[in-house]
């Protein structure tokens, strides 16, 4: 593990053109619980009222559960050290990027500039009649669902749902970073969500090293990943970026 860390400091610090490519797992360590595994949302709650078509038909029963998962959930969380590191790597002049499935800000509340949302953002919402993009903080979430000033139609929140097309445009701009990319770092995320699962792959099949960080193997591991560093990632990512400093200062 140590002489791990040594070789995935030192192929990130000589490649530079990393891609971060983050999930749920970095974001547990900010309070914020995962959607799948053993304590994940799922487990507690049938995940339909984000089903679009379900939330079409319901949006005030949809918006009670938004409110409390999403809203409520993710207003509360600050960004932990993994957050920190990766925004370090970035000012570092060593990442490129960060390619995220979360949808909680925590990326660009820790200072990290070049953010990809894969399944968007609970940051905004738009108005589903007159399309009126609102910033969160200009939204009223005492009463749902929220509704639109200018023609009273329901809100969405701008992350993906059940049953949506990611946006072509952020799809595009993701699998260009990871096409691009000398270095994937995969961090939190187990790659069971498709299509946001093929960045690494893509990333992989364009020349790119794979480093993952995960506390428990993942269907990365054997095949995708070159480097595998087990751990949280509130306590990889720090070190991983000493170790890079340390290495700098010789
Ligand atoms: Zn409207």
């Amino acid at each position: 593990m140590e002489g791990d860390l040594k070789r995935a400091a030192s192929i990130i610090r000589d490649r530079r053109e990393t891609v971060v490519f983050t999930g749920a797992g970095i974001s547990v360590e900010s309070g914020i619980p995962p959607f799948r595994g053993p304590d994940g949302l799922w487990t507690k709650h049938d995940p339909s009222f984000i089903e679009l078509g379900r939330f079409l038909e319901d949006p005030a029963g949809s918006w009670v559960l938004i409110r409390e998962l999403f809203f409520d959930a993710i207003e509360r969380a600050e960004p932990n050290r993994g957050h920190i590191a990766v925004a370090e790597l970035e000012r570092a002049g060593f990442a490129r990027s960060v390619v995220t499935q979360n949808i909680d800000g925590l990326h660009q509340m820790a200072g990290s500039e070049k953010v990809i949302e894969f399944h968007g953002t609970t940051r905004t919402l738009h108005c589903l009649d007159c399309h009126t993009p609102y910033a969160r903080e200009n939204v009223d979430l005492s009463k749902t669902p929220p509704r639109c000033a200018s023609c009273g139609g329901v809100l969405k929140p701008d992350f993906v749902f059940f049953s949506e097309q990611i946006p072509e445009d952020v799809s595009r701009e993701s699998f260009a970073e990871a096409a691009a990319a000398g270095v994937v770092l995969i961090v939190g995320t187990t790659g069971e969500v498709m299509p946001a699962a093929y960045v690494p792959v893509v990333a992989k099949e364009a020349g790119a090293v794979v480093i993952e960080i995960n506390t428990s193997a993942s269907s990365y591991t054997k095949d995708v990943a070159d480097i595998f560093l087990r751990g949280k990632a509130g306590d990889i990512l720090p070190e991983l970026v000493h170790e890079m400093r340390g290495a700098e200062k010789c």
